[in-house]
This record gives C-alpha cells, structure tokens and sequence, in this order.
C-alpha cells in the first residue's frame, strides 16, 4: 500500500500535529481524532484518494467550511479532505441563468461574481460569507430566505460526484435523493451546475414587534400570503434582550418591493446586520448551542410558548417553521426539545442535518434508505463512516 503522501505534491497533504488539531472539528464543538489532511485540486485527485482508502480502510470526511453545527465534518479517526482548493467557478450561462461551480466555492465569493451580471444564488444561510456550495448541498442547506426560494435541492440542476468505489457520477437533480442533504455519505461532491435567480430591482424591510405570541403568529399567516415576501425572521423576547432590544417577540420582514417601512440601503443593512450576528451574540452570552429545529405551523405558538417560558433564547427562519433555539452546554431540555419535535410531526434537523450530533435520533426509516445508498455508492463505508446510519 502506498504512503498517502506518495499521492500527492506536498503542499496538498498534511499529517502536522496543529493542522490535526485545527481539522478535528466544525463549529458544533464536536470534536474526533483526525489522521491527516488532504486538499484535493482535482476530480483525478479525489478519485486517487477514493482508492486509496478502499485499500487502506481508513476513512475520509469532506469538508467545506467547517461552519456545521452538528459534527458532520469532525473526523473519527478519519482523514478529513478539504475541498478549499477545488474553488473554481468554471462557467455561467447568462441566458439559462446557470452556473457550474467546484464544491468548495464560498457563497459569498459566488454572489460577489455573480453580482454584475444582474443574478445571484438565492439559497443564503447565516453563515454565507464562508458556507461552500457543496457543503451546502450535502447538508441541504435553507436559511434567511428559505420562505421565498426554498433550499439546495430547489436550485441543483447536476452535480459530479465521486464515490465510495472511486467511481464519478453525473448525477441530475432527478437523482437529488442521493446527494442532497445525505451529507457526504455516498461521496465526494466536486461539482455543481447550480440555476441563478435575477437581483430583485427593490427591497425593504419593516420590523413588526408583539408582546402576544397569538397576535403574532396571526399576522405571520397574513404576511405568507404576500407574493413580495423574501424573508420572515423571528427573535424571541430573550433574544432581542441580548441584543439591546426591548424584550418582545419580532419578527423581521423582507420584501421585494417597496412596501416595506425600511427602504434605505444603509438602514436594512444595519437591520440586517443586528439579525445576522445574534449567533455570535448569543454565543458570547453563554447560549452557545445551536438547535434547528422545523415545526408545522399548527406546533408553533405551543413550543414557542415553552421556549420562551423556559428563558431559551430563540431566532430563525419562521416563515418556513425552522426554529434556532440557543442552549447553555449540555442543556437537559435540549432532550426534551428533540422529544416535543417528534410529538408535534416536526423534524429534529430542518436544516443543519444530523451528523455525529443528531446520529441516534435518525429514523429507522431514514437508516434503511441510507444504507441502501451505501451498498450502492459505498459499500466500503470509506465516506463519513458511522453517518446517519
Ligand atoms: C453562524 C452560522 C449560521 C448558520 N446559518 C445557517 C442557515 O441559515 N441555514 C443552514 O442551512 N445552515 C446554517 N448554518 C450551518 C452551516 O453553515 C451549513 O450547514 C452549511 O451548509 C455548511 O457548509 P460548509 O461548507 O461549512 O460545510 P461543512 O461544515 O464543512 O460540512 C457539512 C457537512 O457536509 C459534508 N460536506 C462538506 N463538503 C462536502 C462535499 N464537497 N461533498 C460531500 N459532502 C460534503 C461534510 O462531510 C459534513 O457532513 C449556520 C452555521 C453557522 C456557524
């Protein structure tokens, strides 16, 4: 067996004691051992490194960012393979409103290219200064404006994979149960033909605030019908009191007219910006666990109401019912939460997927299908190994 390194050019792989350590975990926390690091630059390398493993027995774990909240890219005894040098945004199609990208392309990076030809991808997590496309494929990403455009799957037209046997699929979003949100178990995503959505000509904002959930949750359902909405964000009172606000439930409303109260830029960005860094706002208050769980609609006054009797600060993307609850470390009502999900047909992960955080809350079901995927895509087990099954 050849010794990985003999592989690749130096500077593509890494064993170092630091880099081992920086590698050993994503933003939940959770943290493996990892054996090394490899950035692939091409299909080719990760085809070789496929191989490789199948021979050696050692895992791999791709890696995007490492913006994961639920360990899905924390090694366990695993090489971990960075997909920061697969970065190329290789060709857009104006008149199709296409785009093909390498997975490891941040957002942003695409968007700011984008910007000039009057088109942007419109699937934007918080974390979309860093998120990569295949990151965000693999976890099925939603995020700010999911309300309006949906997630991932919505705007994947083809991606290439590169499985557990070496082998590169074409695979077409017909094909999307296999690659989106299995979060890397059938392979290696290196590249995505993604479809692109106009730059809407106007936006605004206004910023509803209730002291009554009911009240609330009343105008939400009046707001949904509006064919402008872009954006329906929530903030409990114990959030909004983290961030200096008065302590009441709000919700921040996007439209992409001119209806809203809120139409200069510099205003909506600071709005904007105060929604976007409540995480690290509430992670500097001690609530530094982050929770994605998705409610019906008919569930969401009940467990808001728990929420915020139980003094949980609470954001998210409410317009689509994916709530982000912050929790203290191994908060016990974090078991609790996860329970009163399943009791109301939500789901435990509306969009962070389940990793190494969530694994024995997936469904037997859910099992089932994966390793059905697995015998025909990994039958090795050679990609994020002991993952959702
Ligand atoms: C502040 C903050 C805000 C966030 N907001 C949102 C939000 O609004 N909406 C949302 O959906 N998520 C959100 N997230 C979670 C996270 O950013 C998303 O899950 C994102 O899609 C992960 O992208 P990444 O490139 O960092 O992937 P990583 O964290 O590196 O990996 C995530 C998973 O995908 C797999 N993976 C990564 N790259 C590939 C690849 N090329 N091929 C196959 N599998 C791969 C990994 O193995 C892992 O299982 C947020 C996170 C933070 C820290």
């Amino acid at each position: 067996m050849e010794p990985l390194g003999s592989l690749f050019q130096p500077s593509q792989v890494s064993t170092r004691a630091e880099t081992k350590i920086a590698y050993s975990r994503d933003a939940s926390r959770i943290q493996g051992p990892c054996q090394g690091v490899v950035w692939p630059e091409t299909v080719t390398d990760v085809v070789c490194l496929a191989q490789w493993a199948a021979e050696t027995g050692i895992d791999l774990v791709p890696r995007g960012a490492g913006t994961g909240l639920c360990g899905g890219a924390t090694p366990q005894n695993s090489i971990v393979v960075d997909s920061a040098r697969l970065r190329h945004i290789d060709v857009l199609n104006i008149q199709l409103k296409q785009v093909v990208v390498e997975a490891g392309v941040p957002l942003d990076l695409l968007n700011r290219y984008l910007k000039p030809f009057g088109l942007f991808f419109p699937v934007i997590p918080g974390s979309h200064r860093s998120a990569t496309i295949g990151g965000m494929i693999a976890t099925n990403a939603a995020g700010l404006h999911a309300v309006r455009y949906g997630r991932m799957s919505d705007w994947v037209e083809e991606v290439i994979v590169v499985d557990g046997n070496g082998d590169v699929h074409q695979l077409s979003a017909s094909d999307r149960k296999i690659f989106a949100g299995r979060e890397g178990v059938t392979g290696m995503i290196v590249q995505a033909t993604l479809r692109l959505t106009e730059i809407p000509t106007s936006r605004s904002l206004t910023l509803f605030s209730f002291e009554y959930l009911a009240e609330m949750l009343k105008q939400v359902k009046q707001l949904k019908t509006n064919s402008a909405l872009s954006a329906l964000e929530y903030l409990n009172p114990h959030a909004a009191a983290l961030i200096g606000w008065t302590a009441r439930h709000y919700v921040l409303v996007e439209y992409h007219s001119a209806e809203g109260e809120i139409r200069d830029p510099a205003e909506m960005a600071n709005l904007w910006g105060a929604r976007e860094s409540l995480s690290a706002r509430l992670t500097q208050a001690g609530f530094p666990i982050s929770e994605d769980p998705q409610f019906p609609p008919e569930a969401l006054e009940d467990n808001l109401d728990w929420l915020t009797a139980q003094n949980i600060p609470v954001f998210g993307h409410l317009g689509v019912g994916i709530l982000h609850p912050r929790f203290l470390l191994e908060d016990a009502r974090i078991a609790e939460l996860y329970y009163r999900v399943s009791a109301s047909g939500g789901q435990i992960s509306g969009e962070h997927g389940m990793g190494l955080k969530k694994r024995q809350w997936a469904s037997e079901a859910l099992k089932a299908e994966v390793l059905a995927l697995k015998t025909r895509f990994d039958p090795q087990h050679i990609f994020n190994r002991g993952k959702l099954c």
